[in-house]
């Protein structure tokens, strides 16, 4: 504990009064977060959230990018609750258990070919240290080892989560650059340069142990979406130089860009695909790493050789996670979600063109599937100072008109349930336009006063 020296230590260190929550929240400023009465989730009904006082929101974001098939859909939760009658966790260290065993291998079953193994975690993050770990371990024990392949090629403005590792292949400078003297050292390229790729791979390989990329479109940067044939090209390069290409589809996988998988459109099978989010339908948190037998093989040996891969979270395969995500992918098959998800996302289309391209402090409209990203900008076309907050005043105003939307810095995001009805994403795309309106229109005020 540190003593007060001087009058502000003291002041400093006064009790503050005692808070209304507990609750620290994730990626927000406390600090006049109590004063926006942000709602409090009740309960969830198909895209529609309620809060305690009865209002009704559209989940313009899928519960952060993860519910897939709605809130309370009857087949996840029946299957969640057959599984509650049967056990609610057991361990996947020296044990397993069905739902596992059968996820694993309807996983393996959907997955881009050559992908046979699946490694269980819990969340997107985990999902992809699982992968740097495992391409990391693989050159260093292998039978075809490369020991000084012990480092990773990343992508600028890349975002893999909040776990050390996965920062340390991050690229977003706001959220990552906190943590530098935490993290390994990675090489960055610019996305969607196939030549800047080549370039480090022919004068590094030696040194690298895999490429890490989000397939088609970086969400968390903004929904930035990479050229045509780009992932064909990093997938190919890989190749060349005999580096793993490990594909992050936390937020891709699922649906959300067109395909159950982004890798799909462009006939790539990575070395590992991560998945988490969406896997569960937005139920609960599961994730898995899925490999191929080549990796896989490269950890037998002799105990006392200790090529095992020592690392297994508590929850991992929790099995009413396992139990979300089967009835998740049974729902995929019974309600055709993929087939009927065209002609809502090419209604999303229309709407985004019709609605928010023509409003003028939308400077871009980024659409992939069913990811999407608005880019604010001042009434000169310049970005907004940061302290305005104006994504997030969008946010505001569009939670005031009934529908939650996120912002990533100055980007609005809209990513509903792959199952929303026609008439609620058409509800959600004028209130975001509206929210967008109202927001910027008090902009000119805003800087006149700063
Ligand atoms: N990878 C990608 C591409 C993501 O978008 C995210 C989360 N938005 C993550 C990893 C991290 O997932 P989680 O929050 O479940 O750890």
């Amino acid at each position: 504990m540190q003593c007060p020296t001087n009058g502000e230590a003291t002041i400093a260190t006064m009790p503050s009064p005692p808070p209304r929550s507990h609750v620290w929240h994730p990626f927000t400023q406390m600090r006049g977060f109590e004063g926006e009465d942000a709602p409090v989730i009740e309960s969830g009904d198909r895209e529609w959230l309620v809060d305690t006082e009865g209002r009704r929101y559209i989940d313009g974001i899928s519960s952060l990018w993860c519910n897939v098939h709605g809130h309370r859909h009857p087949r996840i939760d029946t299957a969640v609750r057959e599984q509650l009658d049967r056990v609610a966790h057991t361990t996947m260290l020296g044990l397993s258990h069905p739902v596992a065993e059968e996820l694993a291998r309807r996983l393996v079953e959907i997955a881009p070919g050559g992908l046979s193994r699946v490694f269980y975690s819990d969340s997107g993050s985990t999902a992809v240290e699982v992968a740097l770990k495992m391409a990391f371990q693989y050159w260093q024990q292998a039978p075809d080892r490369r020991p000084s392949r012990t480092s990773f090629v990343c992508l600028d403005n890349a975002y893999h989560g909040d776990t050390v590792g996965s920062v340390s292949v991050g690229g977003i400078d706001l959220f990552h650059s906190m943590y530098e003297p935490l993290l390994f050292d990675s090489h960055r390229v610019p996305a969607g340069d196939a030549a800047a790729l080549e370039g480090v791979l022919s004068a590094r390989a030696d040194e690298i142990a895999a490429v890490v990329v989000e397939p088609l479109v970086q969400g968390a940067a903004g929904m930035l979406v990479q050229p045509p044939g780009y992932l064909r090209a990093v997938r190919d390069l890989c190749d060349r130089h005999d580096v793993f290409l490990v594909c992050d589809e936390v937020a891709t996988g699922f649906g959300r860009t067109g395909t159950m998988f982004a890798c799909e459109q462009e006939a790539v099978a990575p070395d590992f695909l991560c998945l988490a989010k969406g896997l569960t339908g937005g139920y609960m948190p599961l994730a898995a790493t899925l490999t191929t037998d080549r990796v896989h093989d490269g950890f037998l040996g002799e105990y006392e050789e200790f090529r095992t891969f020592f690392h297994g979270h508590t929850y991992t395969g929790n099995p009413l996670a396992c139990a979300a995500a089967l009835a998740t992918l049974d729902v995929f098959e019974e309600e055709r979600t993929l087939e009927r998800l065209v002609p809502k996302t090419a209604l999303l289309e229309q709407l985004l063109r019709h609605l928010v391209e023509p409003l003028a402090h939308a400077a871009e409209v980024r659409q992939m599937g069913f990811m999407c990203g608005i880019e604010l900008t001042d009434g000169d076309g310049q970005p907004y100072d940061p302290g305005l907050r104006m994504g997030h005043r969008v946010t505001l105003a569009a939670r005031a008109r009934g529908a939650i939307v996120r912002p990533l810095g100055d980007v609005v995001v809209m990513m509903p349930p792959l199952s929303i009805t026609a008439d609620a994403l058409e509800e959600l795309v004028e209130i975001t336009a509206d929210a967008i309106v109202d927001a910027t229109s008090v902009s000119g005020e805003l800087r006149a006063a700063a």
